[in-house]
């Protein structure tokens, strides 16, 4: 007999892995359709969200909003979370694939770049990554040590996530006791002795990755002042076209704002020598440009950078840095690597390991050029990690508008029930968590933050966050 998938007598099982941004759209998008489908969502951790709670800084709480549109979503007929559930260990994708006719990956983008130097792995020099998950309590990160003794902090990389580090390692204890940064982070924080932050890019100030919005909250700070130098400031011909024909004004905008810093520098030069007491504020924040770090240096842990000057080369919307053989070396106690996320594969899934992404078309996954029946991705996994929160919406929707194109010549899976699956994971002791679950969590750690003043108090181990949903 054959099957019509997404009749109301057969709908669409969809297996969504993956429960951030990309993962919710697609949701969503399947389940406004005019076929009938249901979704379920797998995540790894108790908690959904993904980066929106585990990556976005804490002290950017508006963008953390979106979570209101994701909680619409999960409560609409059809769709259901399984949280606690490791798929590529309580469950494989093979697997998954009997009980789904589409296995939807949305898994992200969870590892980092590496810059390829010497002394990249000196203790002292970390990912930025590790950072931003511990800070934010995930809880694979939260025995992480951070050693902020030192005076210089150096940033490599010149993205809103290197901005993120660097904002967060200049605020003062106030400006972060009323986020939901864990209490952990916030201790070591306060007992921090940097008092320069060095965010260090390889290009020019007109190809910084960082957003106006970021770059301005730097002149914004309590007890830190942005510190540009004019002459780094000075675009090359080409950069300056880049500028005159780019279509939206982000850059401009960045070049404004950086201009600004100068301004305010040369009004006030004292602000410019980190000597104590030579500002009111204790914390410098230097931009610098057409740098890239060529070592690492320090006997048993990080000691000195040394970075080698560049020049840009190439078409305007095309330079790259080139070295200039000129090296300058400096002291800094602790280095973070900010140069971009790095998908990983999943068992039995077709993986591109130098673009770190699932090989796909649009979303429907390929391997060898040639689509795999059933199987989509959507997201950081799908494009790479670029983008903000909401390009996730129409990448997602792409992939969700080929799920439904295909599902009439869709094989459909054999084993078309969810019970049967919930089954087989509680056998192995896996203790799925709900959508009605994970909302007890959520509530109790909201209630956990009101005696600190903060929007909530993170569980910050799957045990504690289980533990909830014993009572
Ligand atoms: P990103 O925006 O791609 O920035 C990566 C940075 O690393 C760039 O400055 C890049 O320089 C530099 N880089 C790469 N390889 C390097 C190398 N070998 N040596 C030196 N520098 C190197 O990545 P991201 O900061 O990880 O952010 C990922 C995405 O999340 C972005 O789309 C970002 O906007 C988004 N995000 C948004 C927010 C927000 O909206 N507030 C917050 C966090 C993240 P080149 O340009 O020269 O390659």
């Amino acid at each position: 007999m054959s099957v019509t998938l997404g009749s109301p007598e057969n709908p669409l099982r969809v297996a969504v892995v993956g429960s951030g941004p990309s993962g919710f759209y697609a949701a969503e998008s399947l389940l406004q359709s005019d076929k009938s489908v249901t979704v379920d969502m797998f995540e790894r951790l108790p908690a959904p969200y993904g980066l929106v709670r585990y990556g976005v800084a804490p002290d950017h709480s508006k963008i953390k909003n979106v979570i209101k549109i994701y909680e619409r979503i999960a409560e609409k007929p059809g769709f259901s979370f399984l949280g606690n559930v490791n798929v590529g260990k309580d469950v494989s994708v093979r697997e998954l694939k009997d009980f789904y006719d589409v296995v939807l990956l949305a898994y992200g983008a969870p590892s980092d770049r590496k810059l390829g130097i010497p002394g990249e792995d000196l203790p002292g020099s970390y990912t930025a990554t590790e950072f931003v998950a511990w800070y934010n309590g995930h809880p694979d990160y939260r025995d992480r040590k951070f050693d902020l003794s030192g005076k210089v902090a150096v940033v490599i990389g010149q993205g809103n996530v290197a901005a993120d580090v660097c904002r967060i390692l200049c605020k003062t204890p106030e400006e972060l006791k009323n986020t939901d940064i864990a209490s952990y982070a916030l201790e070591v924080l306060a007992q921090s002795k940097i008092q320069e932050v060095h965010m260090v890019g390889r290009r020019g100030p007109a190809q910084a990755a960082f957003t106006p919005v970021e770059i301005r909250e730097f002149g914004e700070l309590a007890d830190c002042d942005p510190v540009v130098s004019p002459a780094e400031l000075e675009l090359n011909p080409a950069s300056r076209t880049e500028l005159e024909i780019a279509k939206e004004l982000t850059r401009k905008k960045n070049i404004e704002i950086l201009r600004e810093f100068v301004s305010s520098n040369e009004a006030n030069p004292r602000r410019k020598f980190a000597s104590p007491g030579a500002s009111s504020k204790r914390k410098k924040f230097f931009v610098r440009f057409l740098r890239s770090p060529v070592e690492i240096k320090g006997s048993g842990r990080v000691e000195r950078i040394v970075l080698e000057k560049n020049r840009l080369e190439g078409e305007p919307g095309r330079q790259k840095a080139k070295g200039t053989g000129e090296k300058e070396e400096m002291a800094c106690g602790l280095l973070f690597r900010s140069v971009g996320y790095h998908g990983v594969p999943a068992p039995g899934v077709p993986f591109d390991e130098r673009a770190g992404v699932i090989p796909n078309q649009e979303g429907r996954v390929t391997e060898s050029e040639r689509v795999v029946p059933g199987f989509y991705a959507a997201g950081w996994i799908k494009r790479g990690p670029t983008g903000v929160i909401g390009t996730n919406k129409a990448d997602s929707n792409e992939t969700v508008r080929h799920i439904l194109e295909d599902a009439p010549q869709l094989p459909p899976a054999t084993r078309r029930d969810t019970r049967a699956l919930l089954e087989s994971l509680k056998k192995k002791g896996v203790r799925v968590v709900s959508f009605p679950d994970w909302k007890r969590i959520d509530a109790r750690e909201i209630a956990r933050g009101v005696p600190a003043g903060k929007p909530r108090e993170k569980f910050t181990s799957v045990t504690e966050m289980l533990s909830v949903l014993e009572g």
